[in-house]
């Protein structure tokens, strides 16, 4: 049998294993959950007959979590060349449910209709753990050996910051530098975009400092609103002309540069404000050095300070440099886009995004990694599900990736 048809005979089997896991909650404690541990446990168990050479736990101490950790799973099938390994990276912790009244089933009651699989953390990132779990059931009913060593590993905390998770496997040096890693949490419909290339992420905090007074006799005041107001205005324009580079693999490709939250400064009508906060979300070409930003805000504070008697002060609130962007000719894209090809008759393109991916963990140490599934993108939302034909049809890709020289018969 082929390797993409033993894919299919699983079915049933994913579809089950998918329904089973999303019954246990698997929320991070800063998100109010519990941790994963219980989810960790039930896949531990699950995988326990499926003939892996490897199965090992790299638990994190997290004393918040139940048990005090936040586990991560580790199964490997051995290569027929083991000095490199093919990693496929799921997540398989989940954020809340939300709003309960906007779901029509019970986010963890999964419901199986319409070739569809409803639950929280169906998609985000269920369907990509089992997708990557039943690639390597399939391998090894294969009978045949991959490429390299295949090692499918469920990560804790994807969705509070990964320092449980992916920056805690980082940290155990368990990449090396010729590894191939696949990191399947992102993805459009037709799972014809593999993202290679993320941008910057910079967050910036502006409070301006003015001089309170009552609103109907403003001289005697400075309105710090109305500093900040024009110090969003002149900076925008500043950031926008300075950094103005174009990449074509973003969408958009340019930098982006959004002012977004604005905290109160007043509850009350009839004073003069004489403080004032809003901040910026900034999402830069990697063709641009964030360390270069702070510098033109500053700058136009400056300037602006001068002009209205306010004291205007930007500050980096998160400032996360992009990683270099992962090689278009890369082993893992390489394979990647083959495979993709194969399943889905369709021709992958290369793109980057707005960031951040828990890829840039790995990619920071150098190490190429590429961005992909198929999904109907309906994370983080009421009514999350992932479509069983996805599902399917990512395990057949990730199997290829693995066995792409191994004849696949
Ligand atoms: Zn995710």
């Amino acid at each position: 049998m082929k390797i993409t048809e033993i894919v299919e005979s699983l079915e049933d089997d994913m579809v089950k294993a998918m329904v089973e896991m999303l019954k246990i909650e698997a929320i991070s404690p800063e998100a109010g959950g519990k941790g994963e541990l219980k989810r960790a446990e039930f896949l531990q168990r699950w995988i326990s007959d499926f003939g892996f050479d490897e199965i090992k736990r790299y638990d994190a101490e997290d004393p918040r979590a139940e048990g005090g950790v936040r586990p991560n799973i580790v199964a490997t099938i051995h290569g027929k060349n083991r000095e490199r390994s093919i990693w496929i990276i799921s997540h398989m912790d989940t954020v809340p449910v939300g709003d309960i009244s906007k779901w029509d089933t019970d986010p963890f009651d999964p419901v199986v209709k319409e070739g569809k699989i409803y639950g929280r953390g169906a998609e985000d990132n269920g369907q990509s753990l089992i997708a990557s779990m039943y690639a390597a059931k399939a391998i090894i009913d294969s009978g045949d050996r991959p490429d390299y060593n295949f090692s499918v590993a469920f990560v804790s905390d994807e969705e509070t910051g990964s320092k449980y998770g992916i920056q805690h496997l980082v940290k155990l040096g368990l990449f090396r530098k010729d590894d191939l890693v696949l990191v399947p949490d992102h993805g459009v419909p037709e799972g014809n975009e593999i993202e290679i290339a993320e941008k910057s992420i910079y967050w910036v905090k502006v409070t301006t400092y003015g001089k309170q007074t009552h609103s109907s006799i403003p001289h005697t005041g400075i309105n710090a609103l109305r500093a900040g107001a024009r110090y969003l205005v002149e900076v925008d324009k500043a950031l926008h002309e300075r950094f103005s580079d174009k990449n074509e693999l973003f969408g958009p490709p340019v930098s982006t540069f959004e002012p977004t939250k604005k905290e109160e400064n007043q509850p009350n009508i009839n004073a003069v404000p004489g403080e004032d906060i809003f901040y910026f979300d900034m999402r830069v070409i990697p063709e641009h050095d964030i360390t270069d930003i702070m510098g033109v805000m500053n700058e136009v504070a400056e300037k602006v300070s001068k002009e209205t008697g306010a004291k205007i002060m930007p500050e980096v609130y998160r400032g996360e440099p992009a990683p270099a962007p992962t090689p278009a000719d890369s082993e893992v894209v390489v394979r990647l886009k083959d495979a993709v090809k194969k399943v889905r008759k369709i021709e992958p393109k290369l793109v980057g995004i707005g960031g951040g991916t828990c890829a840039a963990y790995v990619r920071y140490e150098g190490i190429p990694v590429a961005v992909w599934s198929t999904i109907d993108e309906t994370m983080h939302q009421a009514n999350e599900y992932c479509k069983i034909e996805n599902l399917v049809n990512d395990a057949k890709v990730f199997a290829l990736v693995g066995m792409r020289e191994s004849g696949q018969a």
